[in-house]
């Protein structure tokens, strides 16, 4: 015989004619392989209306109350219309039926100007006798035997008005025989949630969120294989999704977990779901309707230990403190006791009880609706005790919430509590109270109810949930802070993210860049920004704006302050990439060394300060044990640092470095040696777009110039601060000008560097822009070559680097390529980013 499945949708998934049609259509599904028993809430909002409806009829509003009714009315007649395929006058006439006793009720209800609990369960269960009777229709739609069934005709509960327990035995019994000879003769039953009877037969609710249980309970009875509550979220997330933007689905969590989850207010399951299958060991899932396909949540036996002794956090609102407070308490047994005593006497219930270690103080935490009333009775109990002085007073703090870390292995961790206190301290969230649950299964914390989201988030920051249950990401994952939003960075991000993704996949690689900050401030995300938004904002920044203008951004003028704010959460191996050319690196650097990061730099500023500052870089990396990689400094994609860690890894020893760096100088050699006037030559690089926007920066060749000194002493050459030799085609102080006045001013160099050409063709060699890294010193500037040498064959905007060693030495090592523009440096940048990633695996 096929096992039995019981699914349950919640409101949401029911929230129209479509989403109902949906919900049969994951039923038929089900019932392929499966006896199914449905249980269903009300529509999206109906339970709301209804609570609201009886509200208004208490108050007198009758007429208000009437329109909600005819509200219903029209929208389950239109969705009838839209489900059903064949005749269901029937279910038409029943929806008017239960409507009119609903305007029955109401009316009786607006005459008395009082409602009784009896009177307002009956009114809020209509919307699951509406409900239920579409799903069944739809199922028939379908070409399922579907059939609505009333839990209030055989669902046994201690009839507790508003909150009700199944009584397990009987209703067991109850259900059973109700239920199983559809599931025998292959029918649906589909059966309300959120009802039941009371003993005198009259219906009953479960309490709002009810249907969960129902579920369960149905589960319980009928010896069911499997629940399913169907919901509008992937699962049982590790935090409220809505106040944890990273919260992360759980894939399963044992039933005590779950239990303690929804009992501090995670709404995503009834507080007492679990309650009816736990001993059966039937496990529940938790699925999205409207996203089918992802896993869900399974909560059952298992215990599963991991990294996360915490697997999530909840809050309970509205909830206030009373406190009992003297010396006298100290060592007097029972007092605890006698406060539940008190409180549970009159029916309130205690959602937390906290004491002091010196035994002075014992709070306790109630819903706030009865704060009156339970200082009320703490009084009157304590009154012996009040006018002996012993507890000197009982304080009331309303408007608090309680604020839950929960999870099974925090039995197994010290420190949890000391944890809960720093991560709030840090964020200066105030803790009234601490308890830590007998079974060491949650740390509950009551805190002003303003500052429930803050506490939520930085618990749910300090344990790492954002990472939880993704063990995967954990062997994969590399998480990438951005320093820079211009073409370099908007490359990077296409090739991280998108054009090379397979790259990462074959290395076994999940990248994701979390951070991207320029001067003005950054963005973050610690599950990693969508492509999309990083391209938005690449446009943005292309369009003038600045990042931190945009939503959602942190303002910070200092880099350094994204890579703290990044490094607060924990990421994968983390790699600061540089690919600004902004002066403030240095430090940003350090601090990344400092808190754990790798760098990749294709800004050459860090590297090309004071020899000091570059030491201090290594110096750091080397104590942290972390590696800084700048190939993209020199030569853009070329792998020319590459090529040097070979040869000294290797063991050769070098000589000299010399070479061709700049695309842009290259150019303009080129045109010279073929007759361009120099004038001429910079006016069409300016027009080809191969220039620096002012043209001065290229042609005076200090970018050259920190190029060949980063090569100097990262090839170990240079050793000392002494300046580099530098000779531009034009002087530095040029810098600036406009960019007419410059071309005009150019032409007086012209005849200059024409002459020079022709000497140089004289001698049988070519004019170049050479950059030489000698042994403690570094010369750059123009130079004539021999026209068959590697430098002399040299043509257009590519780069050269020519290594000569003690291994190469009559025919030099030489390296060839474009060595500049956007794409190939973002590619040289990958590049570093890759070897760090296979170093750190
Ligand atoms: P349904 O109508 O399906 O019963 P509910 O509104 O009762 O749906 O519960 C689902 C909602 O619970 C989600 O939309 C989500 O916003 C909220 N929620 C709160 N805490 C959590 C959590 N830890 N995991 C998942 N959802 C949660
Ligand atoms: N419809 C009820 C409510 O809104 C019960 C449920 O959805 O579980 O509370
Ligand atoms: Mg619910």
């Amino acid at each position: 015989m096929k096992p039995i499945e019981v699914h349950k949708f919640g409101g949401t998934s029911l929230g129209s004619a479509e989403r109902i049609r949906h919900a049969a259509e994951l039923v038929a599904q089900a019932a392929q392989h499966a006896r199914v028993a449905v249980v269903a809430s009300a529509m999206a909002g109906v339970t709301d209306q209804l609570v609201g409806a009886a509200a208004d009829a208490a108050a007198g509003n009758t007429e208000q109350a009437l329109h909600a009714v005819d509200a219903l009315r029209t929208r389950h007649h239109e969705a009838l219309a839209a489900l059903a395929t064949e005749d269901e006058t029937g279910v038409d006439a029943q929806i008017d039926q239960l409507l009119d006793e609903l305007e029955a009720l109401l009316r009786s209800v607006g005459l008395l100007g009082e409602i009784s609990a009896r009177v307002h369960d009956r009114i809020v269960a209509t919307g699951e006798k509406l409900s239920v009777r579409l799903l069944a229709a739809a199922l028939r739609a379908r070409g399922v035997h579907g059939v609505a069934v009333d839990a209030d005709t055989f669902l046994e509960t201690d009839g507790l008005f508003g909150a009700a327990n199944p009584l397990s035995g009987i209703a067991d019994r109850t259900i059973a025989v109700t239920l199983r000879p559809h599931l025998d003769a292959e029918r649906i039953p589909v059966v309300t949630g959120f009802c039941g009877g009371a003993p005198d037969g009259a219906t009953t609710t479960l309490g709002r969120g009810g249907s969960d249980l129902s579920a369960t309970v149905l589960a319980g009875a009928l010896d069911a294989a499997e629940v399913t509550i169907w919901t509008d979220v992937d699962g049982v997330f590790s935090a409220d999704p809505r106040i944890v933007p990273e919260a992360r689905v759980l894939e399963q969590l044992n039933y005590r977990e779950a239990g303690e989850l929804s009992y501090y207010g995670a709404e995503v399951l009834h507080q007492r779901t679990m309650i009816p299958v736990a001993a059966k060991g039937i496990p529940v899932w938790t699925r999205n309707s409207m996203n089918p396909e992802a896993p869900g949540t399974v909560v059952d036996g298992r215990f599963t230990p991991g990294s996360h002794p915490v697997k999530g956090i909840s809050a309970v609102r509205g909830q206030c403190l009373l406190s009992l407070e003297g010396k006298g308490m100290a060592g007097v047994p029972g007092v605890a006791a006698r406060m539940f005593g008190a409180l549970a006497a009159h029916g309130i219930s205690v959602t937390m009880i906290s004491q002091s270690s010196s035994e002075s103080s014992i709070c306790i935490a109630v819903p706030d609706r009865d704060a009156d009333e339970g200082e009320r009775l703490l009084k009157s109990a304590f009154r012996p005790e009040l006018s002996r002085g012993d507890v000197e007073e009982i304080v009331v703090q309303r408007h608090v919430g309680l604020v839950a870390a929960i999870g099974l292995g925090m039995a197994h961790t010290p420190g949890i509590a000391a944890r809960v206190f720093q991560a709030l301290g840090r964020k200066r969230v105030n803790v009234l109270a601490i308890a830590q649950g007998s079974s060491e299964l949650n740390v509950s914390i009551a805190v002003d109810q303003r500052t429930i989201d803050t506490a939520i988030r930085s618990l749910h920051q300090e344990f790492g949930l954002h990472r939880l249950d993704t063990g995967e990401d954990q062997a994969k994952g590399l998480d990438l802070m951005l320093l820079g939003c211009g073409q370099v960075g908007r490359q990077l991000v296409e090739l991280v993210l998108d054009r090379e993704a397979q790259v990462f996949e074959r290395f076994g690689l999940r990248p994701r860049i979390v951070a991207i900050a320029d001067r003005s401030g950054f963005l973050f995300s610690p599950t990693g920004l969508p492509l999309d938004e990083l391209r938005a904002a690449l446009d943005a920044k292309a369009g003038g704006q600045r990042l931190a203008s945009l939503p959602g951004a942190v303002a910070a003028s200092d880099p350094a302050e994204m890579v703290r704010h990044a490094c607060q959460w924990r990421l994968v191996r983390p790699v600061l990439v540089d690919v600004s050319d902004a002066d403030a690196s240095h430090t940003a650097f350090l601090e990344a060394l400092d808190l754990g990061c790798d760098l990749v730099s294709a800004n050459k500023k860090p590297f090309a300060g004071p020899l000091q500052g570059f030491h201090d870089l290594l110096a750091r990396a080397e104590t942290h044990g972390r590696l800084v990689r700048a190939e993209a400094t020199v030569g853009a994609g070329l792998p020319v640092i590459d090529t040097l860690d070979v040869l000294l890894a290797t063991g050769d020893l070098l000589r000299t470095a010399r070479g061709c760096f700049s695309g842009t100088l290259g150019f303009l050699v080129t045109r010279l040696q073929q007759g361009a006037w120099l004038s001429e030559a910079v006016r069409e690089a300016v027009e080809l777009g191969y220039t620096e926007p002012d043209p001065v920066a290229d042609l005076s060749g200090a970018d050259v110039a920190r190029k060949a000194l980063i090569l100097g002493r990262f090839s170990g050459l240079v050793q000392d601060d002494r300046p580099v030799r530098l000779t531009g085609l034009v002087p530095e102080e040029w810098a600036g000008m406009e960019r007419e006045a410059l071309l005009e001013r150019l032409q007086t160099l012209d005849d200059d560097l024409a002459a020079q050409v022709a000497a140089a063709r004289e001698a049988g060699k070519v004019l170049r822009y050479v950059a030489n890294v000698q042994p403690g010193r570094v010369v750059v500037g123009p130079e004539a070559v021999p026209a068959d040498s590697p430098l002399g064959m040299l043509k257009g905007t590519d780069n050269m680097i020519v290594f000569t060693s003690d291994r190469y030495h009559d025919r030099p090592l030489v390296v060839q390529g474009p060595g500049a523009g956007a794409e190939v440096t973002a590619m040289g940048v990958l590049g570093d980013v890759l070897r760090i990633a296979a170093e750190r695996r």
